[in-house]
């Protein structure tokens, strides 16, 4: 280690800054974002009473001879001063900022390679929760009052432990802060820690990892019960903690499906016990994921739970196909609808020229649905498409025509999840327009 790491406390301090340019300026707004009272000095040299006066100096001159003196003033004086780009005058070095208000990360190369620190910040950014900064602050607020309520130094650690790791960091993280401060100020009341389980109901996405969200992927690496279903890729499973209890329940090749009730009481069981349980599944959890029926259950339980989005099918096959699914000149619509409606009910479908059906769970009445839609008056020309596997290593698309639907969902037949894609703006999709066997063969 170079040099020793610390953060200062320049709140209403004077900070001066000399020189002029973008690199003035940025110097002196973070150190206003810090609370410093900052005086630019450009138009004239600096003084001995300049330096005197100030907590802490940079110094962004072209001119090294000039930086050089200035900095002597500074460190004659023992007032700490960093030259932009030359940490051999500096007395401290300035590291790469993770900024999230009351919650700060520093990373510093030694001013032997400031890209690097750069970058390594940027990995950190991507893995802090934007709103850390607001924990923080929330648990600054508690701090005297947990202070008084448990005198015991121990017993105050294991619950700021709770907090900070359990439902009531996660809601705060949510931004839902209300709740977090209710679930604060009961668990002082009870004078027992706050509940530690929590249901995270997280969507995974179409399959391909890298299009989990940042939400997502943290919720799934910090998850002590991960309960997912067969949609979910192996390489996603794969993000959570080796000692993460995964229970799957889909229905994998020939065996029973957990019913919806057992999944519901898996659920309420693990969060209750006081684990931090993800509910993993494909896609989004509000589309077809029967998600709004788990939160139902987890409210009548009182367990807390947070959703996370994730990227639905129909969004993830159009991307991986460069498929508009909206266009000013093809469709101002965009209906996602399942195929397989409950028996006796038809799910509606859109028979509208200026649409795009995404149909979920179709492929398998892809006959029924081809007919109903030229019943209702859309033509057997307009384009469709049948992905499989969407976005995932083993995608495969069939492009077609409305008539041919039927044929172009027997060609299909890997038995992975399945949508089609009907519309104008089918034809817009990359690989759509060139003849291709597959195409052909519907
Ligand atoms: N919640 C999921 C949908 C679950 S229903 C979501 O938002 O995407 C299951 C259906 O989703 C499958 O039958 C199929 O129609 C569709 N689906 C899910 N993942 C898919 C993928 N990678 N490629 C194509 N279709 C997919």
């Amino acid at each position: 280690m170079r040099h020793f790491p610390i953060f200062l406390d320049l709140a209403g301090r004077s900070a001066l800054v000399v020189g002029a340019g973008p690199r003035a300026t940025a110097k002196a707004s973070a150190l206003t974002a810090a609370g410093a009272v900052v005086t630019m000095l450009s138009d004239r040299p600096a003084g001995a009473a300049d330096i005197a006066a100030a907590a802490i100096v940079f110094i962004c001159l072209a001119d090294d001879v000039e930086a050089r003196r200035v900095a002597d003033l500074a460190v004659a004086r023992g007032v700490p001063v960093n030259v932009v780009d030359r940490p051999g005058m500096s007395t401290f070095v300035m590291p790469a900022v993770v900024d999230r208000g009351e919650f700060v990360v520093a990373v510093g190369t030694g001013g032997a390679a400031p890209i690097l620190a750069r970058r390594i910040r940027a990995r950190i950014q991507a893995l802090l929760p934007e709103r850390l900064g607001r924990l923080a602050a929330f648990a600054r607020r508690f701090r005297e009052t947990v202070k008084r309520a448990v005198p015991s130094f121990d017993a105050r650690r294991r619950l700021w432990e709770r907090v900070l790791a359990g439902p009531i960091a996660d809601l705060v993280l949510a931004g839902r802060e209300r709740e977090a401060q209710a679930a604060m100020v009961e668990a002082m009341n009870r004078r027992e820690p706050p509940p530690a389980g929590i249901v995270h109901l997280v969507g995974a996405g179409p399959g391909d990892p890298e299009l989990l969200t940042l939400k997502a992927l943290r919720a799934i690496e910090e998850a002590e019960v991960v309960i997912h279903d067969d949609l979910v890729a192996p390489e996603i499973l794969a993000r959570a903690r080796v000692d993460a209890l995964r229970i799957p329940v889909g229905k994998r090749a020939g065996r029973p499906a957990t019913t919806q009730a057992e999944i519901n009481a898996l659920l309420v069981r693990h969060a209750r016990g006081g684990s931090r349980v993800v509910r993993l599944k494909g896609g989004d959890p509000f589309i077809f994921g029967r998600g709004g029926e788990e939160l139902e259950e987890l409210r009548a339980h009182g367990v807390p739970f947070v959703v996370v989005p994730g990227i639905t099918a129909a969004l993830g096959c159009a991307a991986s196909l460069d498929l508009p699914l909206t266009h000013r000149d093809h469709a101002s619509a965009l209906t996602i609808v399942t195929g397989r409606g409950r028996p006796g009910e038809e799910p509606p479908l859109p028979a509208d020229p200026r649409h795009t059906l995404a149909i979920y769970m179709g492929a398998a009445d892809a006959v029924g649905i081809g007919e109903r839609l030229m019943a209702g008056g859309l033509s057997g020309a307009t384009p469709v498409a049948i992905v499989e596997n969407g976005t995932r290593a083993d995608e495969r698309v069939r492009f077609g025509t409305l008539a041919g639907l039927g044929a172009l969902a027997a060609v299909h037949r890997g038995g992975g999840p399945a949508l089609i894609l009907i519309g104008e703006t089918v034809a817009l999709a990359r690989g759509a327009a060139a003849p291709t066997a597959s195409r052909a063969a519907g």
